[in-house]
């Protein structure tokens, strides 16, 4: 199995060149094709199977090909994580990843001054990868708009509700548009994020490696 096989467009196979990535990961191989037909997504897949660049890559296509350009304060494509170390890292898979398109990626979390990241928003970036607390801080001071939101993914969500970011996350999807295209990535699926999926996805596609 090939990444062209798997319908990316030409930048992207050639960063995955670059990159030495041959072969799809088993998750990648799933999910790649999925996400590019706009479909949601239910995935167990820990750290280490290549689940970032599952959802990076389809989701990069789909912000080149459909779509209209970010506005100022808007946000195209959300991704939660629980953490700022996650966050960061998130952000540099969209960035290494997105080298060869013209999209803009951002990572906002808390426990640094909120000021930079206001003015950082002001453009509008077309990636935002956000832990979920500063998010919201940054929705209520208007620094951020979601009516452009077309796709959310919720990564490593065993470990947002373990952290205790229940309420938040209900309190940014109350703030998204309707009509999106949702991601939800599980190391675990436990009741709790079982009913999550329920209330977030629509007719997705589960995936387990
Ligand atoms: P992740 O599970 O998303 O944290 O990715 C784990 C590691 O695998 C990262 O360092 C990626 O750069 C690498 N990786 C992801 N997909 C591939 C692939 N198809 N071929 C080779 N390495 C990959």
């Amino acid at each position: 199995m090939t990444f062209a096989s798997l319908g990316l467009i030409e930048p992207l196979l050639r960063t995955l060149e670059s990159l030495d990535y041959t072969t799809p990961t088993p998750v990648q191989a799933k999910a790649i094709p999925a996400v590019l037909k706009g479909r949601d997504l239910m995935a167990a897949a820990q750290t280490g199977t290549g689940k970032t660049a599952g959802f990076a890559l389809p989701l990069l296509q789909r912000l080149t090909q459909e779509g209209a350009p970010v506005t100022s304060n808007s946000v195209r494509a959300l991704v939660l994580v629980p953490t700022r170390e996650l966050a960061e890292q998130v952000h540099e898979s969209f960035r290494v990843y997105g080298q060869n398109l013209p999209l803009r990626t951002y990572a906002v979390y808390g426990g640094v001054s909120i000021n930079p990241q206001m003015m950082a928003l002001r453009k509008g970036v077309d990636v935002l990868v956000a832990t979920p607390g500063r998010l919201l801080d940054l929705y209520r001071q208007n620094a951020v708009k979601f009516a452009q939101v077309q796709a959310l993914v919720l990564d490593e969500a065993d470990r947002m509700l373990d952290l205790g970011f229940s309420q938040e996350l209900t309190d940014v999807f109350c703030a998204l548009p309707r009509k999106r295209q949702t991601l939800l990535f599980s190391a675990t699926f436990s009741e709790p994020i079982r009913q999550l999926a329920g209330e977030l996805l629509r007719d997705p596609l589960s995936i387990e490696v």
